[in-house]
């Protein structure tokens, strides 16, 4: 399979590993947007999150925990972490094999929140929300 993430794991690819386990592995982004981002990956190819079973997506996210962990107790000036993904090119997915952005965060790195990604809903309004949480739960 043409997957680089996938040559990554098999060591076709080299990277900067900074954690691995026997589901997960973590190595830094070749084209940082932070000292210190990290891409936490399934060594199982899942082309997005959403492909993933919930088992699996708990092995991944027990690694995300503890790679979180590593980078602030071990990286210098830094207090905060933001940690995300893009879930399909509507979102900005690049690369087709899942995997979870670290970026390591502090309060004078300039940086936005998760809420500065996306801010296009429509309402506020409590029969509005009503609405959706009732789609999404029937
Ligand atoms: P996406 O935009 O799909 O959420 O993120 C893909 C990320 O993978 C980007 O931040 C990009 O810099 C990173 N990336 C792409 N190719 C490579 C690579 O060969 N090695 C490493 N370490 N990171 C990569
Ligand atoms: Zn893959």
């Amino acid at each position: 399979m043409d997957c680089i993430f996938c040559k990554i794991i098999a060591g076709e690819i080299p990277c900067y590993k900074v954690y691995e386990d026997e589901n997960t592995l973590a190595f830094l982004d070749v084209a940082p947007c932070a000292d210190g981002h990290t891409m936490v990956i399934p060594k199982k190819h899942a082309a997005a999150f959403v492909e993933m079973s919930p088992e699996e997506s708990g092995e991944l996210f027990k690694a995300v925990n503890i790679v979180s962990n590593q980078i602030m107790e071990k990286m210098e000036n830094v207090t905060g972490l933001t940690i995300g993904m893009n879930t399909y090119e509507s979102a900005g997915q690049t690369v087709m094999h899942t995997h979870v952005h670290i970026f390591p965060r502090n309060e004078n790195d300039g940086g936005g929140t998760t809420h500065s990604i996306v801010n296009n809903a429509k309402s506020s309004d409590s029969e509005y929300l009503k609405k959706i949480s009732e789609q999404l739960t029937k």
